[in-house]
């Protein structure tokens, strides 16, 4: 997918994500509801460096809370091993480099998922990781939606690269390694961390510390939720 401009490949997302979920009632409404009086669906983003338990904790909450799980990297992964995939190839080397894969690939492959639970509330793990993926969506995704805030997993490197590595020896994953890491990290902590500080400027950022054992990170994340409107 060779794009002349920023502006094209935009023009090409909006078309496609317009096509898949966001009919004009949905964007003509900026309230919570659609203009046919339906609910927009709930999203909640979730964030923190590889390997800070993001998968693991969206896993308890998809349980608890039954929310519908779509992380960006899974479905960057399932889009790299279709045979057919015109971005294959594209997508392997970004992730092997640990780099923020194109927005208009990984925004079209998380509407397409929503589109298939047009109801549900979403749990968009690993998304939007810079500011590329934040203009992308609210440009094209999010005045379908309601952003209900930003679950943010606080973890040093060192801890995350150790959790990262130990899941290697059975993920069969390309980036769980030393190499990829290192560069996964400084990408996370050079185009992630200023997301999380626009977001929590804007209030929306809750932030747990997620150094803890899996299930004393979980019963913070259960307040969280559980203090939700
Ligand atoms: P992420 O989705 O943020 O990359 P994962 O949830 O896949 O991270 O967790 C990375 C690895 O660390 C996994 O092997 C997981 O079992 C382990 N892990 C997750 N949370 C914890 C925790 N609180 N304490 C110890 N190990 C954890
Ligand atoms: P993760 O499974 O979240 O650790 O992501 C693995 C890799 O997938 C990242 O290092 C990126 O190369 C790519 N990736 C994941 N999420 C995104 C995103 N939101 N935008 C672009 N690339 C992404």
């Amino acid at each position: 997918m060779a794009f002349v401009t920023a502006t094209a490949a935009l023009h090409w997302m909006w078309s496609r994500v317009n096509a898949l979920i966001a009919p004009a009632t949905y964007r003509a409404a900026s309230s919570k509801a659609t203009a046919s009086g339906a609910e927009k669906p709930h999203v909640v983003f979730v964030l923190g460096g590889p390997g800070s338990g993001k998968g693991t904790q969206c896993e308890r909450i998809v349980q608890e809370f039954g929310f519908v799980h779509l992380s960006a990297g899974d479905l960057l992964r399932a889009e790299r091993a279709k045979p057919a995939s015109k971005n294959g190839e594209l997508i392997d080397k970004y992730i092997r480099e640990g780099k923020i894969v194109p927005v208009q690939i990984t925004c079209t492959l998380l509407a397409e998922a929503m589109a298939l639970n047009p109801t549900k509330s979403f749990l968009i793990d690993g998304f939007p990781r810079n500011q590329d993926n934040v203009a992308g969506w609210d440009a094209v995704v999010g005045p379908s939606v309601n952003l209900d805030f930003v679950l943010f997993f606080d973890c040093p490197e060192a801890t995350c690269v150790q959790r990262a590595l130990q899941r290697g020896l059975t993920s069969g994953r390309t980036d769980d390694n030393k190499e990829s890491l290192t560069k996964r990290f400084h990408t996370y902590e050079s185009e992630t961390m200023p997301i999380v500080n626009y977001f929590d400027r804007k209030g929306l950022v809750r932030k747990i510390d997620s150094t803890r054992s899996v299930d004393e990170v979980f019963a913070d994340v259960k307040k969280v939720f559980a203090a939700r409107k």
